[in-house]
């Protein structure tokens, strides 16, 4: 019998390079790029089709109403931050937020981590000044380094961020195996640190509350050991599903891990069909400073099997929207595309209501999800770059309202945040508010991300409570 290869027509791993690539980073020795490029490609995948299948699956139950989206981390991940402690305080914080919205929500999680490759970052400049100097941007990890002498873009750091995400991915797969993710211990979410008791309360209550309904599962015989199903999306009490993300801006590097596997037998719809999945990440989306229609993105993008995301912002027409989604999704399959919006709290009456409607009339099935953050950061009159807890929650609300008089539904949330704490346990202060209240002279405390602002475990929680109660009441 005959393999069906691609069926994404003209498309190839590097069809890519024919077409405008948008942030591209310029390299000065191409033969080590190619070298280091070859090596990536020989280099084991970091995740498999059939986790990436059952993400796309569980994407098209979110898309149907039938279980919620989270997606979070930090903006960008550093080699430096690959860590014990940070990865298990990030993996602790997306649980936590998870429970809270499962007790409200009474719909499972699909939890999407910015996690094991999120290190390239699109810039708004080329350069940029740092005192008298006039530099290259920093670009992330995998292309630069955030010290000013070091900005020269070294493909080495590709192969060192392969290592970086399969370090991270295999502590996370250890992590989530060995019962840190039990519902028996969500105590071990380091929770201890929270100072506000009535935060603490809340959350307390809600643990409480679900070891009573573990322990009436166990006196009747439905062992909580034991997996039940959510509608599909497989949830043990021991264990749970967790995928990892990244924005794909490198494409040169995600190119290196498109790998033409088997397409699953449970999932073909042909015998011996093959296709060609991101072996990088589960989930994979287009950056609001990438997704041109003839760009080298949307190209890339178009013919991988895996579940991506596309940002839309301000900037977006209709019917590019519309032409972008026909590209991506021509099939319109369910659960292949998310579309992450983030407006900004002042912009997104003006846009969301015409882009839910169009998309509507289209037929596409999409999963709507808000990114409260990346249209609401402004600078401190300190001169830190923060977002107030207030705007974030302001965007978010009104795109749970929108949605509704829409005649729509938001299907899950994208946020930066973290659980990082520092020695003494405390938590990072990068933005504004929340129920800590915290202000611009408190900014500078522990201000840690290089990149954007990122959500404290508070803030955090407080974001987790307010979506739960929404969805509760
Ligand atoms: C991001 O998600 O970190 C990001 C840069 O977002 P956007 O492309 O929406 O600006
Ligand atoms: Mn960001």
């Amino acid at each position: 019998m005959s393999s069906t290869s691609s069926p994404t027509p003209g498309w190839t791993p590097s069809s890519w390079k024919s077409k405008p690539v948008a942030q591209d980073v310029e390299y000065s020795d191409s033969g080590k790029l190619s070298k280091v490029l070859s090596k990536i490609a020989t280099l084991p995948p970091l995740v498999t089709p059939s986790e990436i299948e059952r993400l796309r699956y569980q994407l098209s139950q979110v898309q149907r109403n039938e279980a919620f989206l989270l997606h979070a981390g930090d903006c960008a991940e550093s080699f430096d931050a690959c860590t014990n402690e940070n990865i298990s305080a990030k993996i602790g914080l997306i649980l936590s937020f998870s429970l809270i919205l499962i007790w409200g929500a009474r719909l499972p999680i699909v939890r999407i981590g910015r996690i094991a490759g999120q290190y390239a970052k699109p810039r708004s400049s080329k350069m940029e000044k740092i005192g008298d100097r006039e530099v290259l941007s920093f670009r992330g990890d995998n292309v630069n380094g955030l010290d000013i002498d070091d900005r020269t873009p070294d493909p080495e750091r590709l192969l060192r961020a392969y290592f970086h995400s399969a370090t991270t991915l295999n502590h996370l797969r250890g992590l989530l195996t060995s019962g840190f993710a039990s519902l028996h211990q969500p105590r071990d979410w380091s929770l201890s640190h929270v100072r506000s008791p009535s935060l603490k309360n809340e959350f307390e209550n809600i643990v409480e509350d679900l070891t009573d309904a573990l322990d009436f599962s166990r006196t009747i015989g439905q062992d909580a050991g034991a997996s039940f199903e959510h509608g599909g999306a497989r949830s043990t009490v021991g264990e749970v599903d967790f995928y990892t993300s990244h924005e794909g801006l490198m494409l040169e590097y995600e190119q290196a891990l498109t790998r033409e596997c088997p397409v699953p037998k449970s999932v073909s719809t042909a015998p011996n069909q093959k296709g060609y999945y991101n072996t990088s990440a589960h989930f994979l989306w287009i950056g609001d400073r990438t997704r041109q229609i003839d760009g080298g993105h949307v190209e890339y993008f178009r013919g991988i099997r895996n579940p991506i995301g596309i940002k839309v912002g301000p900037s977006m027409k209709s019917d590019e929207l519309i032409r972008l989604l026909d590209i991506v999704n021509p099939d319109k399959i369910s659960g292949r595309v998310t579309l992450i919006s983030r407006y900004g709290a002042g912009k997104v009456e003006n846009y969301l209501p015409d882009h839910i409607k169009v998309v509507k009339a289209s037929g596409h099935p999409v999963i709507w999800v808000c990114d409260p953050m990346h249209g609401n950061t402004l600078t401190s009159s300190t001169g830190l770059k923060t977002r107030h807890f207030r705007t974030i929650i302001s965007e978010l609300t009104s795109c749970i309202r929108i949605h509704s008089e829409c005649d729509s539904r938001l299907g899950g949330v994208s946020l930066e945040f973290t659980g990082e704490l520092n020695d003494e346990g405390f938590s990072v202060t990068e933005c504004l508010g929340g129920s800590m209240e915290l202000s611009e002279e408190q900014l500078g405390l522990r201000y840690q991300s290089f990149c954007d602002p990122r959500l404290n475990f508070e803030q955090s929680l407080d974001v987790a409570f307010l979506i739960s109660n929404h969805y509760k009441n």
